[in-house]
């Protein structure tokens, strides 16, 4: 159908005031003519830190599931916490594009293990993730803490292993986490805000 440039913007018009009628509820349909539900009724707020970078946005995340047993709990809805001092509410576009993170085929959801020499990794349980952790830390300390410097003063310090903390951690858990560490005698503790 051959159409002028006038019929072109006529019917353009048309179009855009028979959609903006329709959300204003002039719509004859009776389907469209209910009020709509708001998406985000009966869903549980959950309060989070977006992962991204260390800025550490605080997210609201509304998920759908009541509790029970054989409901698969869903997040439908990611938003910037408007409680959150850091962002106020806002949320760069990454931020904003938590949800397709969340529901990632490729995400990683359980710890994984790639031993020496292999070019496979192999799922294993937190409680074996965690034990190994733990096994190395304590052979690598027991190997490589020294009490005294060359100078033969007192440093009782772990220089052999270090951690990168989390950015998106509290005062509170930074805090918790520089002590835990001191104590060790770790010396090497950086953050990822700093990356
Ligand atoms: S929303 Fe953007 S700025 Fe904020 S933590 Fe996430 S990636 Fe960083």
């Amino acid at each position: 159908m051959q159409v002028t440039r006038r019929q072109f913007l006529k019917i353009c018009a048309g179009g855009l005031g028979g959609s903006s009628l329709t959300v204003m509820g002039f719509s004859p349909s009776e389907v469209l003519a209910q009020a709509r539900q708001f998406k985000l009724a009966r869903t549980t707020e959950t309060r989070s830190t977006c992962p991204y970078c260390s800025v550490s946005c605080g997210v609201i995340m509304y998920t759908l599931g009541d509790g029970a047993k054989n409901a698969k709990p869903a997040i439908i809805h990611i938003e910037g916490d408007p409680d959150n001092p850091v962002n106020r509410g806002t949320l760069c576009p990454k931020g904003a594009g938590l949800l397709d993170m969340i529901n990632s085929p490729n995400r990683l959801h359980y710890p994984e293990y790639r031993a020496p020499g292999s070019n496979a990794w192999k799922r294993m349980s937190w409680d074996d993730a965690l034990n190994r952790i733990a096994r190395l830390m304590k052979d690598d300390r027991d190997a490589n803490f020294e009490t005294i410097n060359a100078a033969g003063q007192t440093v009782n310090r772990w220089r052999s292993t270090g951690l990168l903390a989390s950015s998106a951690a509290s005062n509170e858990g930074g805090y918790a986490t520089v002590k835990t560490l001191r104590s060790y005698g770790i010396v090497s503790v950086d953050t990822q805000a700093r990356i």
